[in-house]
Formats: C-alpha cells, sequence, structure tokens
C-alpha cells in the first residue's frame, strides 16, 4: 500500500489532516491533453496495481474528434524515437490509425545543399500525428487524434471525463476546490495542472498563493498543407525536413509529412503573414511543396505559444503542476517531458503523498534534471543561430555530416550531434559533451578548410524510396515469415517488442533446434542482454509476418535510471515466463 506522508511533509503542509492518498481519494485533472491523460493513466494503473481505487475526474474543455485548432493542442505532431519505444515498453501500441505517418530520417537542407539522416536500424522510430481530428475541412479522414487516444487509455483505466472548461479553483480548509463554467463545485484530494501554456487558466494556478509562477513563452506559427499522398511520399519520403535558412525572425523551421497534408512548424519571435509567405516562397522551401512553385493556400493555420522550460515552483499542498504549465523540455521533446514528469508525479503522489515536501522530494529532482538540461539547450541554440548566419559554418557542418553517412563504419559526430539535436532524442548535456570530443573538432576544423574551396555548385540528396511492404503509418520493422530476429551467440545491446505477428524462440541442443516458446502481440524478445552484458541465449524466427519495435539498451537504462518502476511490465513478461517454465517442470517430473 502506498506510504502515509512522512513527518517533515506534514509539518511543511498545511495541517489539514493527511496528506497521502487512501482507498477512495479523489483527484481532479485539469488538462487532458498528454500530461493529463498520462498522469490518469499511470496513478490509476499502478494504483490498482496496489490494490487501491482512486477517483479520478479529467476536466477536459476540447473535442478532439472535432477539425481544425478548435479540437487540436496545436502542434507539429512529432512523438519521437525515445517516447515511441519507451511507450512500447510500458504496453502502449500507437495504432496505426493515430500514426499519420512512420518517420526514419531527417533531412537538413541549407540555401545551398542537404544532407540525409537515418534512423538506426532504418526503423520507422518517430511518428507524426494530429493532435486533434485533423485540419480544418479534412473532414472524413480515418485518422484518430493522439490526444485523444492517450484520453481514452485513461478513461479506459476508470478516469472520468468532464467536458467542462474550470474556471475557478480555491482552497477550502486546506483542500482544492475546483469549479466549472457550468455551475460544478467539487472538492479533491489533490488537484492537478496539466493546461499547458495557451490558456488564460494558468492564473487559477498563481492566485492560490503556492508561489507557482508560469513559463515564459514564444510565438509560434503551424500550417497544414493539403499536397496528397502520393506527392508526400515522392517528395518528402518518410523523412522530416528542417531548414537551416539565414532568415531574419526564424529560428526553427520544418516541415513534417503527414497523410494527405503536411505540418509546417515556424518557431520565431515575429511570424507574420507576410513572413509565412516569402518563407513559402522561399525555393529552397517551395520544392516539397509542389512541382510547379504553386500550391493550395495552407487548409489550417494556428499561432499557438511554446512552453521555453520550467514554471516557478509547480508544486505546493495538494497541488503539482505539469507538462507544458510545470515543465517541459526547451523547443523539443514536449510531449515526451509530459509523459516523464506526469509518471514521476504519479508515483510521488501515490507512494509519497500530496504535500509541497512531498514533491520537492519526489517530483522536484526529475524537474531539476530537465531544467539543467534545459539550460545546455539554450547554449546549443545559440551556437546553431550562428552557424545558420555564416554560410561557411553551415557549408562545414553539412560536409561532414554528409561524408559521415557516406562512409560506412566511420564515426559519426557531427550526424549524431544533428540526428539527436533536432529530433529531441538525447539530452541536451550529451549533445554538449559530444561537440566538446577533440576529435569532433579536429575532423569540424578539417571541413571547415574544405568548404574555403570553391564548390561544386548545389548538393542535394533525393528521398530514400519506401520498401513495398511498409505501410506509411508503420511504426518499428516488418519481418517476413521465417526472417531471424536474434540469433543465438550474437551479442545483443537492444530488445524487441513485437506489435504484432507471432515468433518461434528456438535454441540449439547437441546440434538439435529445441523449440522453447511461441511469442506473440506484446512479448519482448532479447531482454537478458539488456540486463547481462552476455550473448544471445536462442534464437528468434518470424513465424509469420510480423512487426517489431526495437529498444536501444541506451534508451531502457535512462528510463530505468529515472523512473524504477519503468521495468515493471518486464518483471511482469519475465515472472510470467517463470510460472510456465515451473509448470512445464511439474509436467515434466510427474509424467
Ligand atoms: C508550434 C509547436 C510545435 C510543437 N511541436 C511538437 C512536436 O512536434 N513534438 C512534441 O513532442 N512537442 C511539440 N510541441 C510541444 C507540445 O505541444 C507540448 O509540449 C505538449 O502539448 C504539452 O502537453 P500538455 O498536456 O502539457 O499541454 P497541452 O497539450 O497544451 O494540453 C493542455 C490541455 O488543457 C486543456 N485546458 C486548458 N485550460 C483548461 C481549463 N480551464 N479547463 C479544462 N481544460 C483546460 C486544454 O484544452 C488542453 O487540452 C510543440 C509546441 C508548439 C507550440
Amino acid at each position: 500500500m502506498p506510504a502515509k506522508s512522512n513527518s517533515t511533509s506534514q509539518t511543511q503542509g498545511n495541517n489539514s489532516g493527511s496528506f497521502s492518498l487512501d482507498d477512495g481519494s479523489r483527484i481532479a485533472v485539469i488538462g487532458g491533453g498528454p500530461a493529463g491523460s498520462f498522469f490518469s493513466y499511470f496513478i490509476l494503473q499502478v494504483a490498482s496495481r496496489s490494490g487501491m481505487h482512486l477517483v479520478v475526474d479529467i476536466y477536459e474543455r476540447r473535442d478532439f474528434a472535432t477539425f481544425g485548432p478548435t479540437g487540436c493542442n496545436m502542434c507539429g505532431g512529432v512523438v519521437n524515437e525515445s517516447l515511441v519505444q519507451a511507450l512500447s515498453v510500458e504496453g502502449i501500441d500507437l495504432p496505426p490509425e493515430v500514426v499519420q505517418r512512420g518517420i526514419d530520417s531527417f533531412f537538413f537542407h541549407s540555401e545551398k545543399e542537404s544532407v540525409a539522416l537515418y534512423a538506426p536500424f532504418h526503423q520507422m522510430r518517430i511518428a507524426t500525428v494530429y493532435r486533434g481530428a485533423g485540419p480544418r475541412g479534412a473532414n472524413g479522414l480515418k485518422w484518430r487524434s493522439f490526444d485523444g487516444y492517450l484520453l481514452e487509455l485513461a478513461t479506459k483505466s476508470g478516469a472520468n471525463l468532464i467536458g467542462e472548461r474550470v474556471t475557478d479553483l480555491v482552497m477550502n480548509e486546506g483542500r482544492p476546490r475546483v469549479e466549472t463554467k457550468d455551475g460544478l463545485s467539487q472538492p479533491y484530494d489533490l488537484v492537478v495542472g496539466a493546461i499547458g501554456v495557451n490558456t488564460p487558466s494558468l492564473e487559477l494556478f498563481e492566485k492560490l498563493g503556492t508561489g507557482y509562477e508560469r513559463p515564459a513563452t514564444r510565438k509560434t506559427c503551424n500550417l497544414e498543407f493539403k499536397l496528397g499522398s502520393s506527392f508526400i511520399t515522392g517528395r518528402l519520403g518518410n523523412s522530416m525536413h528542417a531548414f537551416l535558412l539565414d532568415l531574419p525572425k526564424l529560428d526553427f523551421a520544418a516541415i513534417i509529412p503527414k497523410g494527405d497534408y503536411v505540418t509546417m512548424c515556424l518557431i520565431g519571435d515575429k511570424i507574420t503573414n507576410d513572413f509565412v509567405d516569402s518563407f513559402v516562397r522561399n525555393p529552397v522551401v517551395s520544392t516539397y511543396l509542389s512541382d510547379s512553385g504553386e500550391h493550395d493556400a495552407a487548409a489550417c493555420r494556428c499561432a499557438p505559444l511554446a512552453s521555453l522550460g520550467n514554471a516557478v515552483r509547480p508544486f505546493g499542498d495538494r497541488v503539482v503542476l505539469l507538462g507544458d504549465c510545470g515543465m517541459a523540455r526547451l523547443n523539443k521533446d514536449g510531449i515526451g517531458s509530459a509523459y516523464r514528469v506526469a509518471k514521476v508525479a504519479a508515483i510521488t503522489a501515490l507512494f509519497r503523498g500530496v504535500s509541497a515536501g512531498d514533491f520537492g522530494k519526489g517530483y522536484w529532482p526529475v524537474c531539476r534534471t530537465i531544467v539543467a538540461d534545459n539550460r545546455y539547450g539554450r547554449l546549443i541554440f545559440k551556437v546553431v543561430d550562428v552557424i545558420k548566419k555564416s554560410r561557411l559554418l553551415t557549408r562545414a557542418v553539412m560536409r561532414m555530416a554528409r561524408e559521415e553517412q557516406r562512409k560506412a563504419g566511420r564515426q559519426r559526430w557531427m550526424s549524431m550531434v544533428l540526428w539527436d539535436m533536432f529530433t529531441g532524442s538525447s539530452p541536451y548535456r550529451e549533445v554538449f559533451m559530444r561537440c566538446l570530443h577533440p576529435a569532433f573538432w579536429g575532423r569540424l576544423l578539417g571541413h571547415i578548410g574544405a568548404s574555403m574551396l570553391p564548390s561544386r555548385g548545389p548538393v542535394s540528396e533525393p528521398v530514400r524510396g519506401q520498401e513495398d511492404n511498409m505501410d506509411t503509418s508503420s511504426l518499428g520493422r516488418d519481418y517476413r515469415t521465417g526472417d531471424v530476429i536474434v540469433r543465438e551467440g550474437e551479442i545483443g545491446d537492444c530488445m524487441y517488442v513485437i506489435l504484432s505477428g507471432q515468433a518461434e524462440v528456438m535454441r540449439s541442443t547437441d546440434g538439435e533446434d529445441v523449440r522453447l516458446a511461441v511469442l506473440g502481440k506484446g512479448d519482448i524478445v532479447g531482454e537478458m542482454s539488456i540486463f547481462q552484458k552476455e550473448r544471445r541465449s536462442a534464437t528468434v524466427r518470424a513465424l509469420t509476418d510480423m512487426r517489431i519495435m526495437t529498444v536501444d539498451r541506451k534508451i531502457f537504462l535512462k528510463r530505468v535510471h529515472e523512473d524504477p518502476s519503468f521495468v515493471f511490465p518486464i518483471l511482469q513478461k519475465m515472472s510470467q515466463r517463470i510460472r510456465d517454465l515451473n509448470a512445464e517442470l511439474a509436467q515434466l517430473k510427474s509424467g
């Protein structure tokens, strides 16, 4: 059972009774975006494992089945590779109707050239999604909203959805009371703020007197262009396209391919209509919007604020703020940081308590690592800005990355820096440290020298064709019947989650292949080499056509370090295998 709050946290609280959650405790989650849904899902899952019943009410003003900005939490819609892998271990497999397109590569375009970087294992481990039902006017699309899908995971776990806007939040005898536009007024043991930064409701939390101050924000702009699936597949492929153009006012620009549409994401302080028009007409950009330079106007457009990182004191007695309004990664992977902080807040609330002291000890340490990492991020973005402004440096960076991609077996210094930086796959600190390595500098200086020589003219790279059997909305990698996924005796540094299909586990004994098990959807393969650095103990072969997600050891271990409960689904599978083995052993002995 969850522990009682300790005495220190009690004295830091407001003495209005116990700060621990018990059977029947009531939690209000305000905001049903990723942060609110992840929090609700994980607290209900973990509580149910502990035999505890909680009442979780999610207040969400949007209907995610509505097309256009009204039903959408307005973002680029890229679910990054660390999050896709982490979710597959958690048993959350993004379904094809939610994934607009699986992404396996990143193109960088400067004024004169482009370079392509491909994901490790050539797998679709980045997903593009719509946060709402889809762009304005896109009625009839078969896709489902990502936020709607997460919200459904939470409600299927037992959360109640209250489709209303929260208009007031007051402390009544030490307990929060939530009031809605339609006059609902309810008391709770804990209130969770997951309202993002695009809402006036932030002041409800600021006036509570816990010391909370909203994070700084900046302006952005998203546009959706309908280009048709075949143009997108041929011209953009399964690749994100980032533009390193020296345009005033622009910090980041990318085109993200989806089903029939692309999302153009622009970040900068003064993105006006005129700026957008000139950006879209830029020859480097317009190639990715049409063959002729002519294309329809954007079908949908929004100008949301982006969080610049961390709020001040995102917790108090019986109050915690998550996601963009509490703690987010700078410029990247906002959905991934919402998942991280939501899960740690849920575990803190359950196993420590809900006082300011409890959140300070359980929740804040993870937030602090994000705050510290964002400092490295700020530094790196300043360097990127300098590089974008210098043609020589941009050319040298592109040259170095391109050469690394062409020469197999080379240490990929620049490619890894660019990949991790733009996909948000690694902490900014790791990217920064990699840039300090003398070998990185040695190579870069060489390429700066070479870039001073007259160039051979524009260098561009074609997008790579898609494998025939690969559905554009599939994540992971396809295996055909008979393909070997893992070979006995090989050294492994990853494990596999089966997304669909069946595989057999074989081991050779005295020259004969013995079938040890048949595995199916949701099963995990090759996890032993993550825990023990040993050779694979068995061969795993596809019994049917299969789809599999590879999970890197590094990503897995990083998650376990931050959130030890991450290993729980694997322990569950391993304990089931031990049970099965015991049953077989008992049968052998008795027979
Ligand atoms: C231009 C842009 C592009 C981005 N691209 C990406 C990307 O590609 N990948 C990525 O990972 N991140 C991206 N982000 C960041 C990402 O959008 C956020 O980090 C993420 O949405 C945070 O989730 P959240 O749940 O904290 O907040 P939100 O997604 O903003 O959700 C908050 C929810 O609270 C609800 N709400 C607010 N007030 C109330 C109220 N009073 N009552 C009831 N409900 C309320 C809202 O309706 C909303 O559903 C981008 C951001 C911007 C601005």
